[in-house]
């Protein structure tokens, strides 16, 4: 491998490729942007340091594929799933997580391999998937997520993050006014990264669960991890969703025919994963579009699901019902309606 112009990216980014590569680095306080053209692909070195220490409990990791761990999140603590990807010479790990979880991982990842964390990609700008952001920079590793998880932080935030403040210690504590951006966005779908052992897909899809959703594809493994775009159970929340492009966004991603599919939240399984929460969000759409055509207000509505959406389907529809209502009565997607986050 070669490394080209390497003087020309600032610090710590100088160890990123390029022979055939236009990449450009623009710092921007107090985060930089990486662009790259499709298809872009980049090798990594790896640091020769290890970054992160021991501690004593223990990561609850199911092994989905050789050098691929499933670490469910604590839903009681709001924590999301994590992915753990194993390169030749690093980790990569997906979703930074709450901060108090991301704590976790940092000290306990040895339980998994004794290599570095280099890379934690943030599937979305959400709280429970992007706050933990400074830890694992604090860490070692270089955060990074796709172009449309930076602008949805422009978007909601500091608002989110000074509200979440209020209700979470571990976010507090980091003592913040903003919600650290990830270091690195990329801007053309897929992203790649490859070594020897391995290649790792960055997707965007479309808007889908927000508009920033990064899907993450092993092709050898066929491994697919979905973040929030698919969840496994009645865990999603519509408010930031385009409702009529999401269902296709799951298509997209049932065409890599995966045989693992990683959700966000809830247990890991496979493409039903995928088929469940679109169908949920067809079935929603559907009868909601059905009833708003007949003049009934969301008040006036009774939504009853099909039995195939009751994995997905919350005890109180009332939320979903009305954001619903609202994307097709404006005949704009929810996301682009202003909104608080509740
Ligand atoms: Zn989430």
């Amino acid at each position: 491998m070669q490394i080209e112009s390497a003087s020309s990216v600032p610090p710590p980014f100088n160890f990123l490729l390029s022979k055939g590569w236009e990449a450009v680095i623009q710092s921007r306080n107090p985060r930089s942007i990486l662009r790259i053209p499709t298809p872009a692909v980049i090798l990594l070195f790896a640091l020769a340091t290890p970054l992160l220490s021991a501690q004593t409990t223990h990561l609850d990791a199911q092994k989905i594929a050789s050098g691929v761990w499933f670490l469910p999140g604590d839903a009681s603590k709001g924590y999301c799933n994590n992915i753990v990807i194993e390169m030749k010479d690093y980790l990569i790990v997906i979703d930074a997580n709450y901060p108090g979880r991301a704590r976790e991982l940092i000290h306990q990842m040895h339980q998994l391999s004794p290599k570095p964390v280099r890379f934690v990609f943030d599937t979305h700008a959400h709280r429970d998937h992007s706050y933990g952001n400074i830890l694992w920079t604090e860490a070692g590793a270089t955060t990074f997520a796709y172009q449309g998880v930076d602008d949805e932080m422009d978007r909601y935030e500091p608002t989110r993050w000074q509200t979440t403040a209020v209700e979470r210690e571990d976010v507090r504590a980091l003592n913040l006014t903003d919600a650290p951006r990830p270091q690195l966005v990329f801007h053309k779908s897929p992203f790649i990264l490859r070594d020897s052992t391995r290649e790792v897909q960055f997707y965007f899809l479309g808007w889908a669960h927000t508009r920033g959703d990064g899907f993450v594809w092993l092709p050898k493994e066929r491994i697919l991890c979905t973040g929030d775009a698919a969840v496994n159970g009645p865990r999603n929340k519509l408010w930031d969703a385009n409702l009529a492009s999401w269902p296709k966004v799951l298509d997209k991603a049932l065409a890599f025919s995966p045989l693992h599919v990683l959700p966000g939240h809830g247990t890991a399984g496979g493409p039903e994963i995928l088929i469940g929460q679109r169908d949920f969000l067809l079935d929603l759409y559907a009868a909601v579009k059905q009833q708003a055509d007949a003049a009934k207000t969301p008040a006036q509505m009774t939504v009853a699901l099909p039995a195939h959406d009751q994995n997905w389907t919350p005890k109180d529809l009332t939320q979903d019902v009305a954001i619903t209502y609202t994307e097709i009565t404006q005949h704009k997607p929810a996301g682009d309606i202003p909104h608080v986050w509740k």
